[in-house]
């Protein structure tokens, strides 16, 4: 029977129907290692009891009334979150690309409202992911987001990561922010270098610009800190999160520091669903969880044997040529296409995903056991191996 969905995603031939921590089972009872977590999401495994809990306790109380109320979860979820990290305000909204929205929104109001500047533009970087609304896909560094859906924003402009005069020479008098992803996670897993981040932050603030860090995917304890901003000793007046805030329930989070408040004033910016009672008692319990755990240190500590692992057994296979990562983000970059790794690993019981044609993306959960990566590491090295014989066997 013909599908009633539209086509948008190049789906693999698996229907998973169970989660339960690092593992996922399909409708045939095929048992799958979780190495991607939804795409960086399901940080703390599939159904995590404290968050399923809480859910269910709010689900018999109250699921949704409108931000004309009070909600008690938000204040909660907001001091977590503030409490946390270096913001001091926070607005609640559904997914990575609304913060991104809410991040500009915010950096383009403070700008004319408040300082009274003609500063709209944005900078961003090539090969970055910000979202797939029109701004956020302009806001993209990647060409292929973009195809067909002309005319874009205006205001927005990329330059290559890592190329300091190209950035300075984009800043104008109507530059309004630069927006940054310290992990390029769906470009590559390219991580930007501490001295350029803190150029970056450098530039900033010579030319009176807001430094805005996407963490949607980095956020959250992923990369062994709870932002992955605080591995460079900076602190950004603005940054997103949302993959993994609340283990799978939809919700993102714009945050930024105290002097930006006045410029979102009540009626300046909002949303339907954004920070609602049920989407407002995941993230704390999730939120809760991860700094109770200190599931960022354990993310630095798996990842770092994660790494050492993968470096240790995939040495001297030609088609390995780099491994990299923070914490529990890690891309293989390979000589070539790896999206039938993909699929040898989903024959095999691992599912992880890619980053760009070329690069392997492992996303395993933060409570991943050591067990599990050697069960992952040996089926990746197998894999990688048998596709280097093959290609070896070619030339
Ligand atoms: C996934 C992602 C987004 C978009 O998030 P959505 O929830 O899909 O809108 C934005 N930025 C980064 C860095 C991401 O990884």
């Amino acid at each position: 029977m013909a599908s009633s969905l539209f086509p948008t995603y190049a789906r693999y031939p698996i229907s998973l129907v169970k989660g339960q921590g690092s593992w996922l089972w399909d409708d045939q009872g095929n048992r799958y290692l979780d190495f991607m977590c939804g795409l960086a999401v399901t940080n703390l495994g599939h159904s995590p009891e404290k968050v399923k809990e809480k859910l269910k306790a709010q689900i018999d109380e109250l699921w949704h009334v409108s931000n004309l109320f009070h909600i008690p979860n938000q204040e909660v979820a907001a001091r977590l979150l503030t409490d946390n990290s270096c913001a001091d305000a926070v607005f609640f909204c559904n997914s990575g690309a609304e913060a991104n929205e809410a991040a500009i929104k915010l950096a383009r109001r403070y700008h004319q409202k408040v300082k009274g500047t003609d500063r709209y533009e944005i900078i961003t970087f090539t090969q970055s992911f910000h979202g797939r609304t029109l701004a956020t896909l302009t806001a993209t560094g990647q060409q292929k987001v973009k195809e067909g859906f002309l005319p874009l924003p205006a205001g927005f402009t990329s330059v290559p990561l890592h190329d300091l005069p190209a950035l300075e020479a984009a800043i104008s008098d109507h530059t309004a922010a630069i927006m940054l992803e310290i992990i390029q996670a769906e470009g590559g897993v390219y991580i930007a270098d501490e001295q350029f981040v803190q150029d970056v932050a450098a530039l900033c603030r010579k030319y009176g610009l807001l430094l805005i860090i996407d963490e949607v995917q980095t956020g959250m304890g992923r990369t062994g800190k709870m932002f992955a901003h605080e591995h460079y000793n900076i602190e950004p007046d603005i940054f997103t999160a949302a993959k993994g805030i609340a283990s799978g329930f939809p919700a993102g989070a714009m945050l930024a520091k105290e002097y930006l408040r006045e410029a979102f004033t009540a009626g300046s910016h909002g949303s339907t669903f954004g920070g609602t009672p049920l989407a407002t008692s995941a993230m704390i319990a999730t939120i809760e969880t991860i700094v109770e755990d200190k599931l960022p240190q354990r993310a630095a500590e798996m990842g770092d044997y994660l790494m050492g692992q993968l470096k240790e057994k995939l040495t001297g296979l030609s088609f390995v040529k780099d491994v990299r990562g923070k914490g529990l983000i890690v891309g293989i970059e390979c000589a070539g296409p790896v999206a039938d790794l993909v699929l040898e690993g989903q024959k095999k019981g691992l599912l992880f995903v890619t980053a760009g044609p070329n690069v392997i993306r492992l996303l395993p959960n933060l409570l991943v056991t050591t067990e599990e990566i050697d069960q992952a590491v040996d089926i990746l090295v197998s894999i990688i191996e048998q596709h280097t014989a093959k290609e070896e066997s070619l030339v």
